[in-house]
């Protein structure tokens, strides 16, 4: 595959339009600041030379990389109001697994933004892994969502299960969710890609590294100007914890890819007392931010209780996060601004 990088003065327009002139097909990306085409791979060869000697063209680069737009992604992504990436303060996804009622979207609003939190979460559709249980509330869920973060002034992150419900969820998400289980369904990225909004895509619980960055790849080529990576831990053959974090392969995408990663360790513990362990070893691997599970009442929620912190748990842990997220791990390559 080809990329090509237009000079600063260049005229995108104009470029496109030879380029096409040319038999080659063209998509247009945002890489840093600057506008960038990819030539897409079933477009007539043209000679380097030649697309070279357009004028404004800086360069054409070759790439083998069977997701280009991923790797050239910017470290820092902007949504709404707040920027996150590398070498910013990290931030925090915070809300019930599933929405159970609207009062309690509210509250739970309420008391998160006033430790810190930027994203409200909440999954309005549920993929539950037995079909009795809760599956959640569904549309209305997401109304009492917007309508919560929108009172105080939060973002919103929510998940997105079936095609048939991306415009729906889209209309009320800042930031939509793509779950483990749904990371290699290609349908699902494309049309959540259609649909220009950011993308929170979880790491299926076995997939590659490469697999992974291939659905971000997805929703990219299908339209998302950004995809921010979460893990959410792996598969293993021990059960000891739900799941295992692969604290290394975020180190691997923050420190090798500089790409943002968000690490959800209430998925990966399956338990509360080691949330926040987790979420310091995430922090220091050089994850971007954190999302985590919280509830007024664990005892009594309707999914994933044992994994829930209550408000001011979570309130201690982003105090000791926030205070001073580099000593975790000082000789840090992106020193946090
Ligand atoms: C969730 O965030 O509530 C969820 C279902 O996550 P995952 O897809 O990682 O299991
Ligand atoms: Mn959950």
């Amino acid at each position: 595959m080809r990329l090509i990088t237009l000079q600063r003065n260049a005229d995108p327009k104009r470029i496109k339009e030879l380029l096409r002139e040319k038999g080659l097909w063209i998509k247009t990306f945002e890489s840093g600041k600057t506008q960038c085409f990819l030539i897409e791979p079933h477009s007539t060869f043209v000679p380097r030379d030649q697309i070279l000697a357009i004028p404004g063209v800086k360069e054409v680069l070759e790439t083998s990389s069977a997701h280009p737009l991923m790797d050239t992604q910017s470290s820092q992504i902007q949504i709404g109001k707040k920027t996150l990436g590398l070498g910013k303060t990290p931030i925090f996804l915070a809300g019930p697994c599933s929405i159970e009622s609207e009062e309690q979207i509210f509250l739970l609003a309420q008391k998160l933004s006033q430790i810190g939190v930027s994203f409200l979460r909440g999954g309005a559709f549920k993929p539950r892994t037995s079909p009795y249980a809760f599956q959640g509330n569904g549309k209305q869920a997401l109304r009492w969502l917007r309508q919560a973060a929108d009172a105080e002034k939060l973002l919103t992150v929510t998940e997105v299960l079936d095609t048939q419900d991306v415009e729906d969820v889209a209309e009320v998400a800042d930031l939509i969710q793509i779950g483990t289980r749904n990371m290699y369904n290609y349908a699902l990225l494309k049309r959540v890609g259609e649909t220009k909004k950011p993308v929170l895509l979880k790491r299926g619980f076995s997939a590659t590294v490469e697999e992974w960055l291939c659905s971000a790849e997805y929703c990219l080529l299908h339209g998302s100007p950004t995809v921010v990576l979460c893990e959410r831990g792996i598969r293993s053959f021990d059960k000891a914890t739900r799941n295992v974090l692969d604290v290394g392969t975020v180190a691997l995408l923050a420190h090798e890819k500089r790409l943002p990663v968000i690490v959800d360790p209430s998925h990966a513990a399956g338990r509360r007392d080691l949330i926040a362990p987790l979420s310091k070893a995430a922090i220091a691997a050089g994850a971007c931010g954190l999302m985590i599970e919280t509830h007024l009442d664990p005892g009594s929620a309707l999914s994933d209780g044992p994994q829930a912190l209550q408000p001011d748990s979570l309130a201690l842990l982003i105090q000791s996060i926030v205070k001073e997220p580099d000593s975790f791990y000082p000789s840090m390559s992106f020193p946090r601004k």
